[in-house]
């Protein structure tokens, strides 16, 4: 049988990398099997809607590189993929459930739920509206025929009819069999008063009409597990398998990882910015590749050492028996360490096609910036510590004052005059570290001084890529600028 996911996202607003990393793992388990990944817009709940979600959420999945095999923008023959242009199938269906007896129409007002709600509450219960106490309101259980009629010329929601005293058993693949008695379910509201039907009554038919095999969602949605098998059952169809993913944890490893964790500590929960919501991944300059593979990493593991993964990685090595039951910490610096290995394994054409290296490289001399990257793209974890890297371009403003106060009693000043005494010559830059290592060597002067020298002339600090290199790009009189402008602050 062709295997067939689907990513079902609601347009709420920005993609949480929870929400993103299901549809990645929907994605890389459809790649891994040959089958299809199907874009589903779940949009019939119209007061959490948010202008321009599903264009962002089409612009996000498309810089990850997961690409829906059906969707709304995709051809398909299982359309529409948007639920707001599916209610007549949804209508359908009701009606079909009515008539089998499963579900029925319910009349009560908010204001008496409201008033059932707050008495359950006062004596410390969970107000139900089911099998054990449906009989007491106003539904179509309870009015003879033409009560119903009339009642059905105002507003109206359908209810599942969840028969009591029976137990509902569901099975997860990652999580086993889950059991629920369904004396502690709901007669869970199918089709709203509005007309649209809720999560769980379009979400049930969509997956069955869309010939979904599997399931594969966040463990949020586990507890609406045992209902959705009710509805399956109640219209006599076959339940796709379910996988429900660990949740993704806040650093500290307590509670769920929020879009306000993100605007607290400052890391991005988002693959990229939302209107004025800055904490995209993009933005922080990550490549698509190295959030992909930090997100994969969330709840999955290989089963070997190795960590680092392109998409066709990925897609080869997924399996979901690999998936784990756990949540899942984020840990921002690892997604950084990743991002690193990807970075650095780009080849520098690629990267100069980045928007961020791109405007970060904007006043370098063109020639040049292949050189600096080669130079440096080793050392970024994002694309934005480019901007840092190549201070080295410019004269250092100062000089780091504990390495100067540790190197000065060492005979900086000597040390530098012979560097200059090479600046000055015709020898290659390419050779000067030969020379300066012999040069050390007889006056029993230590290599590593002798660099550190340079290297505090050179950028100020003590850190920094490889030093002949960068005197190499900056060329051999700015370089004898910066060692004289060095020795002259050394003598004050
Ligand atoms: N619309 C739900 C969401 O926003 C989909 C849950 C599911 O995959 O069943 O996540």
């Amino acid at each position: 049988m062709n295997i067939r996911v689907r990513f079902a996202p609601s347009p709420t607003g920005p993609l949480h990398i929870g929400g993103l990393r299901t549809a990645l793992f929907n994605y890389l388990y459809a790649r891994s099997k040959k089958g299809s990944f199907i874009l589903r817009i779940e949009d019939t709940d119209q007061n959490r809607y948010v202008e321009g979600s599903e264009n962002y959420l089409i612009k996000a999945l498309n810089w990850c590189g997961i690409k829906p095999d059906e969707g709304p923008n995709t051809k398909g023959s299982f359309g529409p993929y948007r639920q707001s242009e599916r209610k007549k199938i949804y209508k359908e269906h009701i009606d079909k459930l009515i008539n089998l007896g499963a579900a029925y129409y319910a009349f009560d007002s908010e204001d008496q739920l409201k008033k059932y709600r707050q008495e359950d509450e006062k004596n410390g219960k969970t107000f139900l509206y089911g099998s054990q106490n449906r009989i007491k309101f106003r539904n179509s259980l309870t009015l003879n025929l033409a009560e119903t009629k009339k009642a059905l010329e105002g507003d109206y929601v359908v209810r599942l009819k969840v028969m009591g005293g029976a137990k509902v058993n569901v099975n997860d693949e990652i999580r086993g069999n889950i059991s629920v008695s369904t004396d502690l379910l709901d007669d869970k509201i199918l089709l709203k008063s509005d007309g649209l039907p809720t999560y769980h009554f379009a979400n049930v038919v969509d997956d069955k009409l869309m010939e979904i095999t599997d399931v594969i969602r966040g463990e949020e949605w586990l507890p609406s597990l045992p209902i959705h098998k009710l509805i399956y059952d109640a219209f006599n169809w076959n339940l796709p398998r379910f996988m429900h993913l660990p949740l993704i944890l806040k650093p500290n490893g307590k509670g769920k990882l929020s879009k306000r964790d993100g605007l607290k500590d400052g890391y991005p929960v988002f693959p990229i910015k939302f209107k004025e919501l800055n904490l995209g991944f993009k933005e922080r300059g990550f490549l698509s590749e190295g959030m992909v593979n930090y997100l994969a990493l969330l709840g999955w593991n290989s089963g070997t050492e190795n960590e680092i993964f392109n998409m066709s990685d990925l897609t080869k090595y997924f399996s979901i028996k690999k998936v784990q039951k756990g949540g899942a910490r984020f840990d921002y610096e690892k997604a950084c360490w990743i991002n690193q290995q990807h970075i650095s394994k780009s080849d520098v054409k690629t990267l100069m096609e980045q928007k961020i290296v791109k405007e970060i490289l904007e006043k370098v001399d063109e020639v040049k910036r292949i050189n600096i990257l080669n130079l440096v793209k080793n050392r970024l974890k994002t694309l934005n510590d480019l901007k840092n890297e190549i201070r080295f371009l410019d004269d250092p403003q100062d000089y780091d004052k504990k390495s100067v106060i540790k190197l000065i009693d060492k005979g900086p000043v000597k040390i530098m005059d012979q560097i200059i005494i090479l600046l000055n010559s015709d020898i290659e830059i390419a050779d000067m570290k030969q020379s300066l290592f012999e040069w050390g060597k007889n006056e029993k002067i230590p290599f590593g001084l002798i660099m550190q020298t340079l290297r505090l002339a050179i950028v100020g600090q003590l850190s920094g890529p490889d030093l002949f290199q960068i005197c190499a790009l900056i060329g051999k009189d700015v370089s004898l600028k910066r060692v004289q402008k060095f020795k002259t602050f050394c003598l004050k």
